[in-house]
């Protein structure tokens, strides 16, 4: 069996060709998504030179963050927030990748501690226009941008998408071309902008390819999930 180490090293090297192949040898990030494993799975992959983690619940996430303090790690949220969560996640969370309405993005600039540096977040977007999905639609990113770009204690760096299942990988192709089209545009409006979080276990080296500088990772890192949690109510 491979240890977390080696099943780190693998998927590093699997992104640096990609990201080689797409021309930006050193420009993709690994986000390592931790949702229902265990704190000691995060710090053994942790003691393998992983420091971006991502959850996709507040609690769960806010539990690993308390636990591994001491490790300094870098919590992502990724899952859908509620507002009356705004607070926690505010607290523990370094990034937030699921701002989606302006009632977030006030709840959260709100809910920063002042001792912290302003927090990390993208903007979500149902760039396949799902009706179950959380995030904005395309239109509204400009929007929602402004909001966060005035908001002191948040700091707004790109944005991030789930595209829809297609079992065509052109299908695929187009959702993350049309998600490029859209981060191109936010950054050429804000400066800021440097992060395109789309891409998962089974499509990040095409994600890659087109465009991304994020990928989240869960199955690829930690084998299979025993099944996945349901999505958390809106
Ligand atoms: C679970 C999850 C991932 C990781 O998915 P894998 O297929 O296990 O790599 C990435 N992003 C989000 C938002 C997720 O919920």
């Amino acid at each position: 069996m491979e240890t977390p180490g080696q099943t780190l090293h693998g998927v590093l090297q699997t992104i640096e060709n990609a990201a080689k192949l797409a021309g930006r040898p050193a420009g993709v990030k690994l986000l390592a998504v931790s949702k229902t494993r265990s704190a000691a799975e995060v710090a053994a992959l942790a003691g393998a030179g992983q420091r971006a983690f991502g959850e996709n619940y507040v609690q769960e996430g806010v539990a690993k963050a308390r636990e591994l303090a001491h490790l300094g790690l870098e919590w992502h949220l990724v899952g859908h927030l509620q507002s009356n969560k705004a607070r926690e996640a505010a607290t523990w969370f370094d990034w937030v990748e699921s701002v989606d309405r302006p009632k977030l993005v006030k709840a959260l600039d709100e809910a920063r501690p002042a001792g912290r540096p302003p927090l990390d977040v993208l903007i979500q977007v149902n760039v396949d226009d799902e009706a179950s999905k959380s995030g904005c639609a395309p239109a509204d990113v400009p929007a929602l941008a402004a909001a966060i770009a005035a908001a002191p204690r948040l700091r707004l760096r790109g944005l991030m998408a789930i595209p829809a299942p297609a079992p065509d990988p052109e299908q695929r192709r187009a959702s993350f071309r049309a998600l490029r089209r859209l981060f191109d545009a936010l950054a050429s409006s804000h400066p800021g902008v440097d992060t395109l979080s789309m891409g998962m276990s089974d499509d990040f080296p095409l994600a890659i390819a087109e465009g991304a500088t994020l990928v989240r990772i869960g199955t690829a890192l930690f084998g299979p999930r025993g099944q996945d949690l349901p999505k958390e109510p809106g």
